[in-house]
Parts: structure tokens; sequence; C-alpha cells
């Protein structure tokens, strides 16, 4: 593995995107140069996953911007990982609240941080969330709306845990999926055994966006950079992936 750069990243113009119900700057990584981002990487969408947050930290730190034609949103709900909970500052699950035709006014229910393997059966579902008042409710999710509609990304990577798994939505290239699967040994599914209405990605392939959910494991961060900076390191170099 190639040396951290500590707190110096390479040419990465940070801009504020928004800002947080409580206030946080929203910020997006950029690229050098004003092309078009070959895709969106995104992360910490839900705050209990913030080693989701620092595994893009260190990918930042390892690909120079100028190596790179992706935009990079390290923290998605910077309230959340703050406060240690998945939903936002208003007790909101943001990956419940995107106007997809899918969103529902109904509160979700999700296993509770840090729930063991073997007691993630249904009856366990007891992490109770809000979808907001309406769909798109909340001020991370329309920053990240209107982010979205001003880069128009070919491709987004969303990155949660604990599911250790890759789900591809909509057209993303097999090329991409396969070489994330392999450099990580991740299986690939077509769902995560439960309805995510009002997703992300839901909305991103409402939109005619594809979108990867790439679902790291529990871990610390020394496994976690070990088994997923290859690939993903990989996927920020290549310039034009899709
Ligand atoms: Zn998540």
């Amino acid at each position: 593995m190639t040396p951290s750069t500590g707190n110096v990243l390479d040419g990465w113009r940070v801009e504020e995107y928004g800002r947080s119900g409580d206030g946080a700057p929203l910020r997006v990584f950029l690229p050098a140069g004003d092309s078009p981002p070959g895709g969106l990487l995104l992360a910490a969408q839900h705050g209990e996953e913030g080693a989701t947050a620092l595994l893009v930290r260190r990918i930042l730190e390892r690909v120079p911007a100028r190596e790179s034609s992706w935009a990079v949103v390290p923290v998605a709900n910077p309230d959340g990982l703050l406060n240690g909970t998945r939903q936002n500052a208003a007790g909101v699950d943001l990956n419940r609240n995107f106007p997809a035709a899918t969103w529902r006014p109904d509160d979700s229910f999700t296993f509770p941080p840090g729930i063991e393997d073997e007691r993630r059966v249904p009856g366990n579902r007891t992490n109770l969330s809000s979808p907001g008042t309406h769909a798109g409710s909340e001020p991370e999710t329309q920053a990240l709306i209107a982010l979205v509609e001003r880069l128009r990304p070919p491709l987004v990577v969303d990155i949660h845990s604990p599911l250790e798994l890759l789900l591809p939505r909509g057209a993303v290239p097999a090329g991409v999926t396969e070489a994330l699967a392999s450099a990580a040994n991740l299986p690939v599914v077509d769902d995560v055994g439960g309805p995510c209405p009002g997703a992300f990605d839901d909305w991103l392939v409402d939109r005619g966006i594809p979108a990867l959910v790439y679902e790291v494991e529990h871990a610390g961060l020394p496994a976690l950079c070990a088994r997923h900076l290859p690939g993903l390191v990989s996927l920020l170099r290549q310039r034009s992936p899709v």
C-alpha cells in the first residue's frame, strides 16, 4: 500500500454543495479541470456507517485529482455522523427520503447499528426512522439531488455497511461491477433482502443514472482498507469508467 499523504490532498477542489439541518457543510471533492465527472462516489449517507467516510478519505489521499475524473462526497449525512445515528438530525433516514417512485410515507424499520449477522432476521428490524414529511423533504437530500442534477454523473457508487455485497441498479457497466467484485471478493446480488422505498439508488434509476450500492462488512478501518481500497482506488483512477 502506498504511504498516506497526511492531511494534504493532491489537487482536489473542495466545494460546499449545501448545508445539513444542523448547519454542517456538505462537501464534494472535485477533480482537476472542468470536464464532466466520470462518476460520483458517495459515503456515510447513514451516520452510523462512519467507517465508509474514512475509507473514502483514504481513497482521496491515494489518488491525485489530476489522475481522476470522479466527484467524491465522503460524508452525505454529517449530522448523523456526528450524532452516531443512521438518521439525520431530524430523525429522517435520508436513504428513504428521495423522491423516487418507490417513496412511501410510512416509518421505515431497519436493523439496529452493529447487530450481529445471525440476528439479522426480520423480527429484529427495530430501528425506526421517518422517511420525511414528504419525499425530498430534507436539506441533505435536496442538496444531493441538486448536485447530481448539476454534475450529471454517468455512474454513482454509494458506499454503505455492513451487508458485504454489491448491488448494481440500472445499467451499471458489467466491467465495473466485475472488477470491484473481484478485487474485494464481494458477491453481486440483485436485492438486499427487503424493500428500501425512497432510496437514493431508486431515485437515480428513475432518473436514468446507473447506481452501484457497495456494502462493506463490519470491520475496523485497517481491514476495510486492505480489502476495499485496491478496487476502489483503481476505479477512481479510471478517467472514463462508463
Ligand atoms: Zn447504509
